[in-house]
């Protein structure tokens, strides 16, 4: 068999748990970090981690190839403490270049359900002695975030650590505003799909403006996600949204590039 059609098989084949254990084992996982950036003032506010499965037989596999995997699993609670280990200690390390950086974590709705979930948390930012203010927990509501997570408690225990919340993907799932109004918030982010034909859809330029809108009146900042273009950003800023992320800023890196990119952005302002 040539290592052509070795690869291309092993890739088509179903990941299994067992491949999913020994890939965390081997560290396998890695994380890219994407900055976030202040609209305003142009400098980088903080990273968000995006996990990337680095297989020596498949070869890159996208989060959401695996990520609902690991889920099923029950995987995802080893996943936790690798989450928060890793990037926590990355944060350490480009704190030497940026002290004020926020490190983004995506949490899905069974991480939030892990019932010592609050303890893992603390245990690694002490761990890094790391102010909770640093660390800041993403989940999407199109993840049927429901009654249950809010009565068991997780995010209003967050609050009461400090640790900043926000809702991925705004726009795209429940937007109760009943729901809204009793999460225990930070932030909004809304979802690519509304930023990426922006300057072409006049509908979800209302749209973006309304959630800036809502965002602004409940007392929260708003971020725009994937901006792609400098129109984009010029109209966002312009129109009121606090912060982006995107390609136009910069796509997720490893830690190596991440570092020497964000000292000489800071440097500059
Ligand atoms: P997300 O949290 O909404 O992350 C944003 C996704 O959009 C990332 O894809 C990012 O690479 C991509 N993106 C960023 N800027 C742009 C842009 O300007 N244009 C376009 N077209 N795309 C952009 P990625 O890394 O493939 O992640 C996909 C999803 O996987 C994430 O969506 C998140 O829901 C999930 N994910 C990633 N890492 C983790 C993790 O550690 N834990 C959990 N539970 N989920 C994760
Ligand atoms: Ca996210
Ligand atoms: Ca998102």
């Amino acid at each position: 068999m040539s290592l052509l059609s070795k690869i291309f098989g092993h890739k088509n084949k179903p990941i299994t748990v067992d491949e999913l254990k020994s890939a965390l084992k081997n560290k396998e996982f890695v994380f890219y970090y994407q900055p976030e950036w202040d609209l305003k003032t142009n400098r980088a506010i903080g990273v968000e981690a995006l996990m990337r499965w680095e297989s020596p037989k498949r070869g890159y596999v996208p989060p959401m190839e695996f990520i609902p995997l690991l889920e099923e699993s029950g995987v995802i609670h080893e996943f936790t403490h690798f989450l928060f280990e890793q990037t926590l200690k990355d944060l350490t390390e480009l704190h030497t270049v940026a002290p004020e950086l926020f490190m983004a974590v995506n949490l899905s709705i069974s991480q939030l359900h892990e019932p010592d979930l609050a303890e893992t948390i603390q245990k690694y930012l002490s761990a890094n002695n790391l102010d909770a203010e640093h660390l800041e927990c993403e989940f999407t509501e199109s993840q049927e975030l429901g009654d249950d997570v809010l009565s068991n408690g997780i995010l209003d225990k967050l609050a009461e650590m400090h640790i900043p919340v926000s809702i991925d993907d705004f726009g795209t799932g429940y937007s109760s505003f009943e729901r809204l109004k009793k999460l225990n918030i930070r932030k909004l982010k809304i979802d690519l799909s509304f930023v990426r034909t922006l300057m072409e859809d006049d509908k979800n330029k209302s749209i973006v403006l309304s959630i800036i809108k809502l965002g602004h009146d409940l007392g929260f900042p708003v971020l725009a996600e994937g901006i792609e273009t400098t129109e984009q950003q010029q109209w966002l800023r312009d129109n009121g949204c606090d912060y982006g992320q995107g390609y136009w800023f910069s796509r997720g890196l490893p830690m190596e590039q991440l570092k020497p990119f964000l000292a000489e952005n800071l440097k500059q302002k």
